[in-house]
């Protein structure tokens, strides 16, 4: 069995991002468990037509490596990946990877004081376990009623078959969030029939997508500062999008010129009833897209908002009897998110699984933290999600805690750091104060951002500045750090 200092797992912007830092701090001793062949996460998997980030791509993007080549100023998926990859090999994080290690089981040996870590394909145990297994890296399919009967082609947005072509069939796309937006109107011209199953109607605004000119790339290619001006102004602006989430007359104008959208697009007056959002502005996540009012309203496009009853062998059924045949049914339904996977796997000082801790509503310290779970640091882990901005914030925030928590264990010769639970218990009271009267629950909508006990587990409510400044520095009363059981750590090698 081999033992390393640390193993982190996942190799999409979280894992990648602690790796460049542990590498930058000098550490050698880590290994980076991924499940899949390749790296990238997110933008690995999510290869459907259309796809791309919904944040610029200056800001969607690491701060200590912008890249002037972006096409667009939101990028598509390929580009994303491509940076990625770009950014794992320009910082030397590929030989650490371990491609097709899937994490099975994590038990922390109180004894020992390492974590013991099952993969798909061995044993290992490591001092500290960092997991950037991803918000939404796990794809939800609903249990229709007859699912398994169906004798056509299924798959999800997350999964896209791409030896399946959609010429001319009958399709049926479940869902209308933020992939649906975006493979939707890429298919609509190819297929002969498109049935949108719309359970909710999400707010749409426009997206102001477009090209980069030649200039301006050539400018950040000059004059790095520039886009560091530019991506500082994004940010800002972005910043200032949490606001409505908050105050209510500001959620009522967004609403107003979100409306003005969805009426100069769609002039039908039933579909525009069908499409008009039931609830505030934000309780779901905002779909910036200028394709979706303008594909939905084409001739072969039906948006049913009857409930599915039952999938048969050829046809969907809806509550109101209606049958229609299909020949394929793309899920865009999204990720388990609440419910986060690894929790099962992940067992702490008593034996306990995160998920029995949990008990359906995850919370951390700092989204990064969990009492009873030494060694243990999550990326974007319990409260971190954001409606609004730039998740790699968040990472990079996160990252920089990380290597601080792994700092101070070396200068104090711990072998263990665990955040005490009280400041866990009062971190997250705060949380929930700063949830209370925002969009997310009084917006009346049912989101992935509530758990099903009714607590925002996924968001941090509020700007993400206050957030950084919360890790800018490890916080070492909120822990216990506690002598070495066995010998100090090595030193780091140089
Ligand atoms: C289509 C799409 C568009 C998005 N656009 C934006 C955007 O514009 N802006 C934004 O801020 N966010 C966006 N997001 C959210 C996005 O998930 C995050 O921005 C970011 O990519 C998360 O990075 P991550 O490394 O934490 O997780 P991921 O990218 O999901 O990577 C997790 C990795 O962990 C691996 N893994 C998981 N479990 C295990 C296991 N048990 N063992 C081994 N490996 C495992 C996975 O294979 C994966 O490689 C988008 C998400 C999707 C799906």
């Amino acid at each position: 069995m081999t033992h390393h200092r640390i193993a982190i797992v996942g190799t999409g912007f979280s894992g990648l991002g602690m790796a460049i830092k542990l590498r930058q701090e000098g550490e050698r001793d880590f290994v980076i468990l991924e499940r899949a062949g390749d790296i990238g996460g997110t933008w690995r998997d999510n290869t459907y037509p259309g796809c791309r980030c919904d944040v610029p791509s200056h800001l969607y993007s690491f701060s200590f490596a912008p890249n002037h080549g972006w096409s667009s100023t939101f990028s598509p998926q390929p580009e994303i990946l491509d940076y990625l990859r770009d950014c794992a090999e320009r910082y030397g994080v590929m030989s650490h990877i371990r491609f097709h290690h899937e994490l099975r089981g994590a038990d922390w040996d109180d004894e020992g004081q390492v974590w013991r870590l099952e993969t798909s394909q061995d044993e290992l145990t490591a001092d500290v376990l960092i997991a950037g297994q991803g918000p939404l890296s796990e794809p939800s399919i609903p249990d229709l009623p007859g699912l398994d009967s169906f004798a056509g082609t299924t798959f999800h947005s997350a999964d896209w078959d791409h030896d399946h072509a959609l010429d001319g069939e009958r399709v049926a796309v479940i869902g209308t969030g933020a992939s649906a937006i975006q493979f939707v109107p890429e298919i609509q011209p190819r297929v002969g029939k498109l049935h949108v199953f719309q359970r909710t109607a999400p707010w749409v605004v426009p997206h102001r997508n477009r090209p980069m000119t030649r200039l301006e790339r050539a400018l950040y290619r000059m004059l790095p500062q520039a886009q560091l001006a530019m991506r500082g102004g994004i940010y800002w602006a972005r910043e200032s999008f949490v606001l409505p989430f908050r105050h209510g007359r500001l959620r009522k104008a967004l609403e107003r010129m979100a409306l003005k959208h969805l009426h100069e697009n769609v002039h039908d007056p039933e579909l525009r009833e069908k499409l008009t959002p039931s609830y505030g502005i934000g309780c779901k996540r905002i779909l910036p897209t200028d394709e979706w009012y303008p594909t939905i309203t084409q001739p072969n496009v039906e948006v049913v908002t009857e409930g599915v009853r039952e999938v048969r062998e050829r046809s969907i059924v809806t509550a109101d009897g209606e049958e229609r045949e299909v020949d394929t049914i793309i899920f865009g339904t999204g990720f388990h998110v609440t419910d986060i996977q690894i929790a099962a796997l992940i067992r702490g000082r008593d034996g306990r699984s995160l998920d029995e801790t949990w008990q359906g509503s995850p919370e951390a310290y700092k989204g990064t933290a969990v009492a009873g779970y030494p060694n243990l640091f999550f990326l974007v882990g319990p409260n971190t999600g954001l409606g609004h901005n730039s998740i790699v914030f968040m990472i990079e925030a996160q990252v920089d805690y990380v290597a601080g928590a792994l700092r101070a264990m070396r200068r104090r010769g711990a072998r263990t750091v665990e955040v005490r639970p009280e400041a866990q218990a009062v971190y997250n009271a705060e949380l929930q104060r700063m949830t209370m009267g925002t969009v997310w629950v009084t917006g009346g909508c049912s989101s992935y951002y509530i758990d099903r006990n009714g607590r925002n587990s996924t968001l941090w409510p509020t700007f993400t500045w206050p957030f950084r400044q919360r890790l800018r520095r490890f916080d070492e009363l909120a822990y216990a750090l506690e002598a070495p059981a066995r010998q100090p750590l090595p030193a780091a090698a140089a």
